[in-house]
């Protein structure tokens, strides 16, 4: 008798520690759900692009050595990218050895852009002096000048205050742009999500849970329209200057307004660098709209990873349907092919990026 209960209590902790280890193994955070896809549809990774592609936004901070330069040459060709713009060319002696190295060695499968320090802004003659700096830049090899986020969001002028992107203290750089006849690649501000508040409503919640110092609060930061009104008055005040504006300027979520934007302001094109997740939720529209500003659009990418091109390609080139982006963070949605028409497609990928960067052979490229 005494057996048997004894054998009933040890049935019992055993059945209890193992509820225990189930529930255990089933406790499991967003941050860690990572369903598979259970739809099977036709399609394929594509691991070329169609056409010779420029990539206009990408950066290589580094000196290469030149086993790896030929390294990376022999990617390029294998997914067909022609030029690389590598927009951290900085200026100065820095310039000079950035064009040394990428141009030295292939110049016609490189392009480097200057970039301007805006430290100093508020003493007198800063606008004139940097914009003598950026002509000596491009006589040492500059095709394009960078702009990057920190202006008209934490660069400070020499009193401390925030330096606004339409600043008349910067003009001088602008209009030397204009003079000089290169572009101006600029990224202004961030995703809106981030200035958003961090709530249960915030399309990038996991991200902004993920990378917190991603996080653009209003007590810290001026709102996402003010820093992108200032982007655009820039380009009204500046017709002569023709202008890139980096990542669809945050309004791939929104193509109607960024329309609006190319509409009104003939002087600004807009590359795709790290929003094709937005174009991919929304195939039909963007394909249309891709249609209509296919004079405007050009090929970016940002960060220089083969395999990340291969779903760049898939996006503008396949109608294959429900396939993911590279970065669930970005993106817990699946995306759909917009089929581009090949001349449409021809114009994204490189010949919008000709009209606009002076001095690249034009040989390696189909009319
Ligand atoms: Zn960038």
């Amino acid at each position: 008798m005494k057996k048997n209960a004894l054998k009933i209590i040890f049935a019992a902790v055993i059945v209890w520690i193992a509820q225990v280890a189930i529930l255990y193994a089933q406790e499991m955070t967003i941050e860690n759900y990572e369903p598979k896809s259970t739809l099977v549809v036709p399609g394929n990774e594509i691991k070329r692009a169609k056409f010779p592609f420029i990539d206009i936004h990408n950066h290589r901070r580094r000196t290469p050595k030149p086993e790896d330069l030929e390294k990376m040459i022999g990617e390029m060709d294998a997914m067909n990218m022609r030029v690389l713009v590598n927009l951290s060319g900085r200026s100065g002696e820095a310039l000079k050895q950035s064009v040394r190295s990428f141009k030295g060695a292939y110049p016609d499968r490189f392009v480097i852009f200057a970039n301007v320090n805006f430290r100093g802004v508020g003493e007198p003659g800063w606008g004139e002096k940097a914009a003598a700096q950026l002509e000596a830049d491009v006589r040492n090899g500059a095709q394009g000048l960078k702009i990057y986020k920190n202006l008209g969001l934490t660069a400070k002028d020499t009193s401390g205050e925030r330096i606004p992107t339409d600043d008349p203290r910067l003009d001088p750089v602008w209009k030397k742009c204009g003079e000089l006849g290169i572009p101006v690649l600029i990224h202004t501000g961030e995703p809106r999500s981030f200035f958003d508040p961090h709530d249960k409503y915030n399309e990038r919640w996991l991200e902004l849970k993920m990378f917190p110092r991603r996080a653009r609060p209003a007590e810290r930061f001026p709102s996402w329209e003010k820093v992108m009104s200032e982007q655009h008055n820039l380009f009204k005040k500046h017709p002569n200057t023709k202008f890139i504006q980096a990542h669809f300027g945050w309004m791939a979520n929104d193509l109607a307004s960024l329309g609006k934007i190319l509409d009104e302001n003939p002087n600004v094109y807009t590359e795709v660098a790290a929003i094709v997740a937005e174009l991919g939720r929304q195939p039909r529209f963007a394909r249309e709209w891709f249609i209509k500003y296919q004079d405007r659009v050009l090929f970016g990418k940002d960060t220089y990873r083969p395999s990340e091109y291969f779903t760049y390609f898939r996006i503008f080139e396949s109608s294959d349907e429900y396939f993911p982006y590279f970065r669930k963070r970005h993106a817990f949605w699946r995306m759909y092919g917009l089929n581009l028409p090949d001349e449409v497609l021809k114009k994204f990928y490189y010949k919008n990026a000709l009209k606009l960067l002076p001095g690249v052979d034009k040989s390696g490229f189909p009319d």
